[in-house]
């Protein structure tokens, strides 16, 4: 066999992504190999894949961060080539070199590729040198406090705390006044090092009211590369993405081709060779500013693929495979409307404090137009030790409009019992005015939440009393208990619907 050929994969990963890639690679006749914590045991990823290895105790550390234990696992499985998925080993360089050291295959781009990425001062700089527009802020990275205080007063204020080697929205703090930042400077230094090990961190122009825009680009290890039509992702909490979308409501076809070119030029400039996404932000004039780049696959890549129809996984893995890029950029089009709800186990009453628990009931949703990448089922448990996504919807339509229709409708179709999850969140904001007329900036959950999900609680409180209320009633007549099941059923079903439909 060709040496970049594999037809068996270990999925150094869990939850909906491990599904997501296994399947991929079933489509592609490539074997799947998971590896599992001990709270995975039982885990539907596990149950999918064609092998399964266990890894080592739940704590991250001990499992799906543990290089040395999955590249054995890899070599004594028969695996040829490790995908990271995202979030744990995805962009961490020295996990790429580790593989290529052992023979195996790291589906992602070279390690040289993510170093670089991952220092976002050093990634910046590329940006500047290309003519890529960033926001403005410093060109190096301080650890001094004085250093900082002038360099802010230069950038002046609002400004942006954020940890050159950070992610996740972890070391950020927005400063407004002087007086804010000594405090400030000195807790993200803080956070940064117990986040990431290392307390350096940059200061950046705070921009008002942005929406956060990315190019999903893909290049081969010959110098080809495509960009794709944009996501918005501008529906966050702490920084973090709760709800994407594509395409943007502002962007137009001529900014479209802009920001794209502007992407895949930084990427191809890099030596960038596998599929990944060039994150910006753009003001309320449609100006754009180079973020970061993320070197994996992410979290909202079925957006993109539902709208173009190509499969982002398999194209992950061809290239891996060496094979030339097959798409031209002629070849991506534009189709329709996509919008996708992360399903966290958060509690969107408190703070998005993650749940744990097990899932006791299950109903996910299905029909035209509608994905579910889901990484539970009825029994599965919850743990507080990894990220708090365990599903997500995706829908699609011809516009969208219908998209917007198409999610309220399966939103109210999923059930989840047994942890507190963001479905209503969601059902919250897809079903709202401002979100509706597109009005979606990153403060959107500040500015409206409160008052969106009251309205909500509202809601879900009368339908607790009318079914409280029934209960009551039938309890008093005398009817057969026979009857009186017949007439619950009705009622609650009639109660459900109503509230379903709002
Ligand atoms: P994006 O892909 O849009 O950049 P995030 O920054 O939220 O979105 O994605 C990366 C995050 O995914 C990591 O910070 C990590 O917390 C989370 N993550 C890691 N592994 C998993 C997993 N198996 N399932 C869900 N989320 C994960
Ligand atoms: P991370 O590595 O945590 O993903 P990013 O730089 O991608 O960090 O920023 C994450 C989010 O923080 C953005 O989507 C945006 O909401 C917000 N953000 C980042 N930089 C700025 C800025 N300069 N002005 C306003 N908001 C910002
Ligand atoms: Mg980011």
């Amino acid at each position: 066999m060709d040496k970049k050929k594999f037809n068996r994969v270990l999925i150094a990963n869990r939850g909906e992504i491990a599904l997501r890639i296994i399947r991929g690679l079933r489509e592609l006749d490539i074997e799947s190999v998971a590896v599992y914590s001990e709270i995975d045991r039982n885990a539907p990823f596990v149950k999918f894949a064609d092998f399964a290895y266990y890894l080592g105790e739940s704590e991250p550390l001990k499992s799906y961060l543990n290089m040395e234990r999955i590249i054995e696992i890899a070599k004594e499985s028969g695996a040829q080539a490790i995908h990271p998925g995202y979030g744990f080993l995805a962009e961490n360089p020295e996990f790429a070199k580790k593989c290529e050291e052992n023979g195996l295959i790291f589906i992602g781009p070279n390690a040289e590729v993510i170093s670089m990425m991952g220092d976002k001062i050093a990634a910046r700089d590329l940006a500047i040198k290309l003519g890529v527009p960033i926001v403005p802020g410093m060109r190096e990275p301080s650890e001094s406090i004085s250093d900082l205080k002038h360099y802010a007063r230069e950038i002046g204020f609002p400004l942006l705390i954020k940890a050159a080697y950070g992610g996740g929205g972890k070391g950020m703090r927005i400063v407004r006044t002087p007086i804010e930042l000594e405090p400030s400077l000195e807790s993200a230094m803080n956070e940064a090092y117990s986040a990431f090990g290392n307390p350096t961190i940059y200061l950046e122009k705070y921009i008002e009211e942005p929406r956060h825009i990315e190019i999903q680009i893909a290049c081969d290890h010959f110098g080809n590369g495509v960009y794709f039509p944009e996501r918005e992702c501008s529906i966050q909490r702490r920084y973090q993405k709760l709800i994407e979308e594509s395409p943007s409501t502002i962007v137009d076809e001529e900014l479209r081709k802009n920001i794209g070119e502007n992407a895949l030029k930084l990427a191809l400039s890099a030596g960038y060779d596998s599929v990944g996404t060039v994150e910006f932000l753009m003001d309320k004039n449609r100006n754009f500013y180079f973020l970061e780049m993320n070197t994996r696959l992410q979290v909202e890549h079925p957006v993109t693929e539902l709208v173009t129809g190509i499969d982002l996984l398999k194209l992950q893995v061809e290239i891996a495979q060496d094979i030339p890029l097959s798409i031209k950029q002629e070849d991506i089009k534009l189709k329709g409307s996509a919008i996708e709800c992360r399903i966290c186990a958060e509690d969107p009453f408190n703070n998005f404090l993650p749940d744990a628990g097990k899932i006791y009931y299950l109903h996910e949703p299905s029909g035209p137009g509608v994905r579910v990448d889901s990484g539970i089922e009825m029994g599965s448990e919850v743990a507080l030790f990894y990220d708090s996504l365990i599903a997500k919807l995706i829908c699609w339509g011809r516009d969208r409009e219908e998209a917007i229709k198409r999610t309220i409708r399966a939103l109210n179709e999923y059930i989840i019992s047994g942890v507190k999850t963001t479905l209503t969140f969601h059902k919250a904001v897809i079903s709202s005015e401002e979100f509706k007329k597109g009005h979606t900036t990153t403060d959107f959950v500040k500015l409206h939440l409160e008052r969106l999900l009251s309205k909500l609680q509202i809601k879900e409180q009368e339908v607790i009393s009318a079914i409280i209320g029934v209960i009551d009633f039938l309890k008093k007549q005398s009817f057969s208990s026979q009857e009186k099941q017949r007439v619950t059923a009705k009622n609650l079903w009639k109660y459900y619907y109503r509230f379903s439909k709002f």
